[in-house]
């Protein structure tokens, strides 16, 4: 319906407030049809112009008629996001109480943001037209070149791809053939991969097939599933079965992995397996590349998109699932600006879109079992590895007392050796990076504190810094100790630097490859060093968290886990869900061919309960015990929690918000329990002193709705301007 003069056009801009703009159309744009999801150029300010996204028309403003200015201009012919689209980002703004602006626009292609117009990139297929068909060849004997290529196009009759570099040397040919309509142009669609001979297909085991069909008999339904398999059991390829029957049916799948570097193997399970357009969203894309892919799959060209968290952000023409694989990884949470959970933004956008969700881990989440529990998701178990592969055994080394050389038990260097001589491989996981994580003077105990933040400078052997883990700062190693000038300073503790020069000690011709930030920080080396793990050019692996997920080591038989205290003891209360996800996956690396492999775990706290339990009882097991605790000390899965976090070079401007937001919440509700406001665990980051206020209620939606009034209250409180303030619901990192 073509907007009136008087009707108001409510938009929103990229900017951090929690309402919408209002303009009219004016003269120039009343009497044009105008739907949500358009992008407009307004008037901002007295000077500005700004993009923005047209969320609807009324006739109603909250500002005065007289002080509405006009559009200035509109962008699109067509509105560029769906009205599906619309609806789910509308609800992710008043469920996160994030500004509309900043949610549409921080979840678009930066050049969608930038008011770039959007143009799909279509390729072509040369073809040849009937009358290209019926041509007499000797007609073209003076042209040896249109001949040549219409002779190719007879040899190859299903088309050639415009863009084929073959076809440069027959530029002129080209077009001279289509000038006289002897070949056409169409627009197609090219697949990864157009081999016919396709690896060969694994045959689902009984537990992959019921899975399968389990998701399949909900194709076009909205079902939440948690495929909830060990590592090792298939989950991938029951994936790539619900893909395959999505594609056949002209649907689109959209599957989000924690990292794309970390997951290559998963990409090309998927490519080699899926005869389909598949999109792959990952940091190297240039914005255009970005803004192309994303264009394939608003417009059905794509029909699998991968990526990583911002990727459930990607408009689908025909959605056909959601997946979630290691839907427990942290980095599906944002953790700055927009504060959302791809993982339970996708469970929204699939009940809306009514299609199922598939959420997949060896070690799910508390929040997904609970809905397990409850029997909000359906659970699909995957018990045993796939083929011949075994669950590791696992086995805990008492440190206490024992002799240790650096951070190794003897029965830990027994062991290495036994299989290094058996060529086999082993994996040693500490997560900590850098040669020690503490810097000490002898003589007067001074420490290496990094000066903006509140924690030690970890010390980096390989270029002699000290670093901040938290704000990246940098300096160098000081000579002497800048307290006493003594010249003995300790570096103690352990990284995975002194781990790899201590190993490489003992077992002077091992080949040892350190995996973690610092080693893969050039791009491509991640990859590599995979591929050298591969073709047996490493016996010995050290690495932090990135060797946990996802990899397939074949000849890898033996795992350490060199220091398992560090995730007993912390003031996180999800800190132990943590330690037990990463033993698990780290665990999952070992013996997934035909060898049982070994996981060896070093403790100064064998007894501890949760250790117990994750050893001798599983994974499982270990979070019923997690969930009972909680469900007694009611917190999360069992309460809801927001935090609104300040701070300040001054604590007292941070102090004095919290105290003003604390008070505006209990003259709103008693039902709420607020905390604080308190210092944040690291009091003190990148200069600026941190403070927070806990919001927690076992009712979700009562938290929901009282933290909307209040976010906008706090907005307009003097105090919060002078601060840095932001709000995290359901917040996953306490930090
Ligand atoms: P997960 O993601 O659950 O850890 P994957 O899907 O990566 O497990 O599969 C682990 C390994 O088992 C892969 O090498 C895969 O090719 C193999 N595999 C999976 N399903 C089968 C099957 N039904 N028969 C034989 N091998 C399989
Ligand atoms: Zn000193
Ligand atoms: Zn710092």
């Amino acid at each position: 319906m073509p907007v009136r003069p008087q009707h108001i056009l409510h938009v929103a801009l990229a900017v951090p407030v929690r309402r919408c703009f209002d303009y009219l159309p004016g003269e120039k744009f009343s009497r044009q049809v105008i739907k949500p999801g358009t992008r407009l150029q307004v008037p901002f300010g007295n000077t500005q112009t700004r993009t923005g996204i047209l969320l609807n028309v009324s006739d109603k403003s909250e500002v005065k008629a007289e002080r509405l200015k006009p559009i200035t201009s509109i962008i699109d012919e067509q509105p560029i996001l769906s009205v599906a689209d619309l609806r789910l980002k509308q609800w992710a703004s008043d469920y996160y109480h994030h500004p509309i602006g900043e949610t549409l626009f921080s979840t678009l292609p930066v050049l969608l943001r930038q008011g770039k117009s959007l143009k799909r990139k279509v390729d072509y297929l040369w073809q040849l037209s009937d009358a290209g068909k019926t041509i007499d060849f000797d007609a073209l004997r003076r042209a040896p070149n249109q001949q040549a290529f219409l002779q190719l196009l007879r040899e190859n009759p299903e088309g050639i791809p415009a863009t084929q570099p073959e076809n440069r040397k027959f530029y002129s040919a080209i077009k001279a053939l289509q000038e006289k309509g002897l070949i056409k142009r169409s627009e197609y669609t090219p697949v990864e991969n157009n081999s016919i001979a396709m690896p060969s297909p694994v045959n689902l085991n009984a537990d992959q097939l019921s899975a399968a069909n389990s998701i399949k008999s909900h194709l076009g339904k909205y079902q939440q599933f948690l495929l909830n398999g060990v590592t090792g059991s298939g989950k991938t390829e029951v994936y790539i079965e619900i893909i395959k029957q999505l594609v056949s049916e002209g649907k689109q799948a959209l599957v989000l992995v924690p990292e794309i570097g970390l997951t290559p193997q998963l990409i090309n399970r998927i490519k080699d397996n899926v005869h389909a357009k598949l999109v792959v969203l990952h940091s190297a894309l240039s914005d255009n590349e970005r803004l192309q892919a994303w264009l394939q799959a608003r417009d059905g060209i794509a029909s699998v998109v991968l990526g990583t968290r911002s990727a459930i952000w990607t408009p689908l023409k025909n959605p056909g699932v959601l997946i979630v694989d290691e839907e427990h990884d942290l980095s599906y949470k944002q953790q700055d600006g927009f504060r959302y959970s791809a993982r339970d933004v996708a469970i929204m956008r699939g009940k809306m879109d009514e299609t199922p969700v598939v959420l997949g881990s060896a070690t799910p989440s508390m929040e997904t079992l609970q809905n397990v529990r409850i029997g909000k998701f359906k659970n699909l178990r995957l018990p045993s590895r796939a083929g011949n592969a075994v669950i590791p055994s696992i086995q805990i080394i008492n440190m206490r007392g024992k002799r240790m050389r650096d951070a190794f038990s003897q029965t830990l260097l027994d062991a290495i050796s036994n299989e290094i001589s058996n060529k086999r491989q082993v994996l040693l996981f500490l997560n900590r990076r850098g040669f020690s994580p503490l810097v000490m003077c002898h003589s007067c105990a001074w420490v290496a504190k990094c000066k903006r933040c509140d924690i030690n400078m970890t010390y980096h052997k390989h270029n002699k810094k000290l670093c901040c883990h938290h704000c990246g700062s940098q300096s160098s190693l000081p000579q002497t100790c800048p307290q006493c000038n003594d010249d003995e300073l300790l570096q103690l503790g352990h990284g995975t630097e002194r781990l790899t020069e201590t190993l490489a000690e003992i077992f002077p011709d091992a080949r040892i490859i350190r995996i973690d930030r610092d080693s893969t920080r050039r791009k491509d080396t991640m990859q590599k060093m995979l591929n050298s793990i591969n073709d047996g050019q490493a016996d010995i692996l050290i690495g932090t968290q990135m060797l946990a997920k996802g990899h397939h080591f074949p000849n890898l038989s033996l795992v350490g886990i060199i220091d398992a205290d560090q995730g007993l003891f912390s003031t996180d209360f999800r800190a132990s869900e943590r330690m037990g996800q990463l033993f698990i996956q780290v665990s999952g690396r070992a013996g997934r061919v035909d060898r049982q492999g070994t996981v060896l775990i070093q403790t100064h706290y064998p007894d501890h309960p949760l250790l117990q339990s994750l050893v001798t009882q599983g994974y499982n097991e270990f979070a019923e015990m997690l969930l009972t605790e909680r469900q007694q000390t009611r917190l999360p899965p069992f309460s809801y929690m927001a935090l609104l976090r300040a701070e300040d070079y001054r604590a007292e401007a941070t102090q004095y918000f919290l105290q003003k937001a604390r008070a505006m919440m209990l003259a709103q509700t008693a039902d709420i329990e607020i905390f604080g406001p308190i210092p944040a665990p690291m009091e003190k980051r990148a200069g600026r002193l941190r403070y927070q206020l806990l919001l927690q209620c076992s009712d979700r939606g009562l938290l929901r709705r009282q933290l909307g009034p209040w976010s906008r209250q706090l907005e307009t409180l003097p105090s919060g301007r002078k601060v840095r303030w932001s709000l995290d619901v359901d917040p996953q990192d306490m930090l």
